[in-house]
C-alpha cells in the first residue's frame, strides 16, 4: 500500500517556523517511501480561522518547494465544510461505544478537586455519564457537549520517532468531547475522521500531540479503520529553553520569507532536524539524506542564526 502523508496546519495565523519544520519532515518522510501528500486545512475552530491565512499557508508551502497530491486550499478538504463526515462518523462511534451528553460547566471541569490527565487537562469524572432519564430531561433545554465512554484498558503503540508508547484512556483521559456544546466539532474527532476518509498512513506532527494519539488510535479501531502510523518531532525551543510560539512574529514565514531565499531557509530547517549540512536545499535534493534515525529526540534549540 502506497504512503500516504499530510499536511494539516491550522488557519489561525501565518505559519511559524515549528509549523514549517513538522511540514517538511512530513513531505520527506512521505517522498522518501514513494508516497503521496493530501493537504488539508484544520479549519474548525471557525471563531480563530480565517480564509486569508489558508491562502497564505498553501502560498507558504509552494514557496518553500513543498507539492501535494491532493487537497489544498479547495473545497472538501477544509474541515469547516466536513460536516457530514464527521456526522457520519459520530455516528459510526456511537454504534460501538457509549456516547452521551455533558452538561458540565468549565468552571466544574476545572474544579480544583479535579484530578489531572497527563496532558494537564482535568480527567473528566463521569458525572454525567450516569444521569437518570430523567435528569436528562430537565437539563435539555441547555447545550451540551457530546461525550464518549472510554475504556479501562490499555492502549498500546509505537511511535514512528518516540517508540512504544502506551496510554489507559479511562485512567489517564477520561471520557473526551466529540462535539463542543457551541456545536463545533472537537479536534480528536474531525482530525481522526479526517485521517481515516483521506486514506492516511502516516502522521507527522510536534510531540505536544503525542497525548491524542492513544485518543484518535482507539476512534479509528471503532471506525473500523486501520490507525495511521503516527511520528511525533521533538518541539523547538529559543535558546533560553522557552517552548517557541505563534507570537514570535520574527519566527513566521513573512518574517523568515523576508531574510532568507526558500533554499537557504529550507536548508536551515533541515540541518536542525538533522538533515544535511545547512547549505541552501530544495526539499526534493533532500529526499535521498533522510532518515527518521537522524532526527533528534530531544527538543531542539533554534541557532541563534535564525532566532
Ligand atoms: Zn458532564
Amino acid at each position: 500500500m502506497q504512503v500516504c502523508g499530510r499536511f494539516a496546519p491550522s488557519p489561525s495565523g501565518r505559519m511559524h517556523l515549528g509549523n514549517a519544520a513538522s511540514a517538511l519532515a512530513a513531505w520527506l518522510s512521505a517522498r522518501s517511501q514513494g508516497g503521496k501528500m493530501v493537504f488539508r486545512i484544520e479549519d474548525i475552530d471557525t471563531a480563530r480561522c480565517r480564509p486569508e491565512y489558508a491562502r497564505q499557508l498553501a502560498d507558504d508551502l509552494r514557496w518553500m518547494g513543498l507539492d501535494w497530491d491532493e487537497g489544498g486550499d479547495v473545497p472538501g478538504y477544509r474541515q469547516s465544510g466536513r460536516a457530514a463526515v464527521y456526522e457520519d462518523a459520530l455516528a459510526r462511534i456511537a454504534r460501538q461505544a457509549k456516547v452521551y451528553p455533558c452538561w458540565c460547566t468549565r468552571a466544574e471541569l476545572h474544579a480544583a478537586s479535579a484530578p489531572h490527565a497527563s496532558d494537564g487537562t482535568p480527567l473528566y469524572s463521569g458525572r454525567c455519564r450516569s444521569l437518570s432519564d430523567e435528569e436528562r430531561a430537565a437539563r435539555a433545554d441547555r447545550p451540551a457537549a457530546l461525550r464518549v465512554e472510554v475504556p479501562d484498558e490499555m492502549i498500546t503503540w509505537t511511535d514512528g520517532h518516540y517508540g512504544p508508547q502506551k496510554e489507559n484512556l479511562a485512567r489517564e483521559c477520561g471520557d473526551f468531547v466529540l462535539r463542543r456544546s457551541d456545536g463545533l466539532w472537537a479536534y480528536q474527532l474531525a482530525v481522526t475522521a479526517d485521517d481515516a476518509a483521506m486514506g492516511v498512513t502516516e502522521v507527522v506532527r510536534g510531540r505536544d500531540l503525542l497525548g491524542s494519539t492513544a485518543r484518535q488510535i482507539w476512534l479509528h479501531r471503532l471506525l473500523g479503520h486501520e490507525p495511521p502510523r503516527y511520528c511525533h518531532l521533538p518541539l523547538l525551543t529559543a535558546p533560553d529553553g522557552r517552548r517557541l510560539s505563534k507570537r514570535e512574529r520574527d519566527l513566521d514565514l513573512g518574517a523568515l520569507r523576508a531574510r532568507y531565499s526558500a533554499p537557504e531557509l529550507v536548508g536551515r530547517i533541515a540541518a536542525m532536524l538533522g538533515i544535511g549540512d545547512g547549505s541552501p536545499a530544495e526539499p526534493r535534493d533532500l529526499i535521498p539524506l533522510f532518515s527518521w534515525d537522524k532526527i533528534p529526540r530531544q527538543d531542539i534549540v533554534v541557532p541563534p542564526g535564525l532566532m
